[in-house]
């Protein structure tokens, strides 16, 4: 499942390509993919590529948004002549023939170019949206944790109602938006923090080192484009991530802890793998 650094990615790289261009054409290949009305796309420019959470934000020049969310599988290709970028799920399609039998969304442009929403498994969308529906998507969301207007207090405000694991408070995207499992994992090792401790039970001084461990761990992230763990398209130009190479601990069981070199574990919680090193994560 693509994290913030991947999504966050894939808008940069959109909005390098997508504003001005004017949406000509409009085709639905499944129907649970797509919700809106071509009318309110059709013909209009595209203004702006944004994120927030994992949500992509594609502003048009009618004041509405194209709003999309890759969820498990989902992908984005903008594709004109020989130009193939975008990211997402880790497929054949990356660099297949389009539309696949994967696309689900294909819109094309004035000037020929095209960008395919494609997802296996059909949890991803695109709605139009207008100013309120958008506020509405929104603000289920608590900040982004890149975001500098986000503090230490906030968190620990948060944090110390919550008896629910660190790990686990920091998943919640009601509280903090944007941190995945395998940077969370990372993030905790950078803080030297256990990530089955109770959220309550870390000092405010915890949780300014957490917080600035998952500023950092997120950067890193989307500095390299985001994580491709499928050997066979990682490397794919214009499409694949690099933060797989610096991993701390995510995928490492056994491997040695980059802090203390002990044997880093592999546990599971709330359903998810969670890799950590017991010796210095305390
Ligand atoms: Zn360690």
């Amino acid at each position: 499942m693509p994290e913030l650094p991947e999504v966050e990615t894939i808008a940069r790289r959109l909005n390098t390509v997508l504003p001005t261009k004017v949406i000509t054409e409009l085709t639905v290949f499944h129907p649970k993919s797509f919700k809106g009305h071509e009318t309110e796309i059709l013909n209009h420019e595209i203004k702006k590529v944004s994120r927030k959470a994992k949500i992509i934000i594609i502003e048009l020049s009618n004041q509405l948004f194209l709003l999309i969310h890759l969820k498990m599988t989902g992908q984005l290709i903008y594709s004109h002549g020989q130009t193939r970028i975008g990211g997402g799920h880790p497929t054949a399609d990356w660099v297949s023939d389009l539309p696949s039998k994967h696309t689900r969304i294909q819109l094309s442009f004035a000037d020929g170019s095209q960008l395919f929403f494609n997802d296996q498994r059909l949890f991803g969308w695109i709605k139009v949206a207008d100013d309120e529906y958008l506020r509405k998507e929104l603000v289920k969301f608590g900040p982004d944790i890149i975001d500098p207007s986000l503090t230490a207090e906030t968190l620990f405000n948060h944090f110390k109602k919550k008896s629910v694991a660190i790990k686990v408070a920091l998943l919640d995207p009601s509280i903090v938006a944007g941190l995945g499992n395998i940077y969370v994992c990372d993030a905790l090792n950078v803080a030297q923090i256990d990530p089955f401790r109770p959220s309550k039970s870390l000092s405010l001084d915890e949780v300014k080192k957490v917080l600035e461990a998952s500023r950092q761990t997120v950067e890193k992230g989307i500095e390299l484009g985001g994580t491709t763990f499928d050997g066979m398209y990682v490397d794919i130009d214009g499409f694949a991530g690099k933060y797989q190479g610096v991993v701390r601990v995510y995928g490492r069981e056994n491997k040695p802890c980059l802090n203390c070199g002990n044997l880093i574990t592999k546990k599971k919680l709330a359903g998810r793998g969670t890799y950590y090193c017991p010796s210095c994560q305390t």
